[in-house]
């Protein structure tokens, strides 16, 4: 259960940088109309929004019909978070707002374009917005953050610079999905899946993020990004350390991260020169006809990556990962394949494997569990099939409706709760796990992208690259 964040003596006011963007728009105002309705926001909460545009409070109260619940604590002022001069503006806009008396807590979001990033985070340091003499001051930074490790570490140090690490929430929305969040009290809350969750009973992992749609009119972004930064540095890795990880003392944002933490640093380097044997570049039969996109462009829209966990319970253990963009359906799966028996007493057809049992867990867009287990077929004799037993969200909690991701990181930034957001060594032993596979992939003995039709699941090298491995992708 969400809670509402306790009332401070004082106010607290969330500032929108970025408040007529899209991310603003289609996300944040909907999550905190959301959370209003449903009074788990502070009851003191005021909501300044400050981008360039020249809008007024009520053009920015129009935004959502549901958003107008909330007008009279909305506020929007017109300013360039790279301009000193504005932030001065936005420094007396909030003493306007806060009034005299009690402390006055700010959250800081960053819904702005990645590039501006550092410089808004040194205007708050230099306009003296981060102090937090007279209450606290957090940070929410949207993703991406960076656009490799060397970028990442530049700019946490600007970060750091501004604010101490406790203060700095790095959004992954993956974090903020109830599944996902499900996902730690499966394993951590049930006693008969951790004794099975390891080498000995575990063959290997599949974690699959698809999407059907394509780059849109992202082409300049995208082709500059591609499907390693754009989904694995960030989603993919953090759904593995969730898999992968031993189970933190508490369920609290230091104790979480550590594990977290010691996954990454566990994982295998693959190195650039040997990208070829452990993952695979892919790349949509239209890409390159996409405006924004070079006509040779050889950015990956697609990727398969075999990884190993170098640690105790991981030892042996592959962790397929996959993503990618035009594909046949818009999924986020998680596949555990565990080991077969190790004795076959019952009948096999000539073309069938000894069954193994897996556990499906899907985080969208049907959340929930399958569990696949053999099951003698009635009357035949000892003919088996296989059998599910199945978990849905929204057929054990119908008529509750599952939240956005935003709500709940919207709330636990409000909250000072760090466990749903990326910690920046986290973010920067991730990076330096996709850095050598994109280097690797640009190099010129690498394979370049193989094409795949839209609407498929991605090249038929990746399926080969499983078969290579004795397994295929479920
Ligand atoms: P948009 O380009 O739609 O919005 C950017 C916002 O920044 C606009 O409000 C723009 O308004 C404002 N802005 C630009 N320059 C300045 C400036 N110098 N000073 C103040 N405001 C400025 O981007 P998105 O909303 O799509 O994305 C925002 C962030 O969220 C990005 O980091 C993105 O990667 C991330 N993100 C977005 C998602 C989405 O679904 N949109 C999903 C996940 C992450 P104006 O021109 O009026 O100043």
């Amino acid at each position: 259960m969400i809670e509402a964040a306790p009332d401070s003596n004082g106010s607290t006011t969330l500032v929108i940088f970025g408040a007529s963007g899209d991310l603003t728009r289609r996300k944040l105002v909907p999550a905190l109309a959301s959370l209003h309705s449903k009074g788990r926001l502070p009851l003191d909460l005021q909501i300044l929004g400050v981008a360039r545009s020249d809008m007024d409070d009520e053009q920015f109260r129009a935004i959502l019909a549901e958003w107008a619940a909330l007008s009279s604590r909305i506020h929007y002022l017109h300013g360039d978070v790279t301009s000193l001069q504005d932030l001065e503006a936005v420094k007396d806009k909030l003493a306007s707002i806060e009034g005299n008396g009690g402390s006055h807590n700010r959250l800081y979001y960053l819904s702005l374009a990645p590039s501006l990033y550092r410089s808004a985070m040194s205007g708050l340091g230099e306009s003296r917005m981060s102090e937090d003499f007279d209450g606290w001051r957090r940070l929410v930074v949207e993703k991406p953050f960076g656009t490799d490790l060397t970028s990442a570490r530049e700019l946490n140090d600007v970060a750091h610079s501004v604010f101490r690490e406790d203060q700095v929430f790095r959004i992954d929305h993956y974090l903020g999905k109830e599944t996902v969040q499900n996902l730690l009290v499966f394993r951590f809350a049930n006693a008969i899946f951790e004794p099975l969750w390891n080498r000995n009973y575990i063959d290997h992992v599949q974690i699959t993020v698809s999407e059907t749609l394509k780059i849109d009119e992202r082409g300049d972004y995208y082709d500059q990004t591609g499907v390693l930064r754009d989904m694995f540095q960030n989603h993919l890795l953090q759904l593995l350390t969730l898999v992968a990880m031993e189970p933190p003392h508490a369920f609290e944002a230091e104790a979480l991260r550590n594990e977290k933490v010691k996954v990454l640093n566990a994982i295998r380097r693959i190195r650039p020169d040997d990208v070829g044997r452990h993952a695979i570049p892919g790349q949509y039969r239209t890409y390159r006809d996409e405006s924004g996109v070079s006509p040779e462009s050889d950015t990956a829209t697609y990727a398969a990556v075999r990884l190993h966990v170098d640690n105790w319970r991981w030892q042996g253990v592959p962790f397929y990962l996959r993503s990618g963009k035009a594909l046949r359906n818009k999924s986020t799966e998680i596949i555990i394949q565990f080991r077969s028996p190790p004795h076959m007493l019952f009948p096999l057809a000539d073309d069938e494997d000894i069954p193994a049992n897996t556990l499906a867990i899907f985080v969208q867009p049907d959340e929930g569990f399958h569990l696949e287990f053999q099951t003698k077929t009635p009357e035949a004799e000892l003919q088996m099939r296989t059998a599910e037993l199945e978990f849905h969200y929204h057929e054990a909690f119908s008529g509750q409706a599952i939240p956005d991701a935003y709500e709940r990181l919207l709330l636990d930034a409000l909250n000072g709760d760090a466990s749903l957001f990326t910690r920046s060594d986290e973010i920067e032993q991730a990076w330096s796990i996709v850095d050598p596979i994109i280097e690797g992939f640009s190099l010129p003995t690498a394979p370049r992208p193989y094409y795949y039709s839209e609407g498929s699941w991605g090249p038929v090298e990746a399926d080969r690259f499983m078969l290579t491995d004795g397994r295929a992708w479920l």
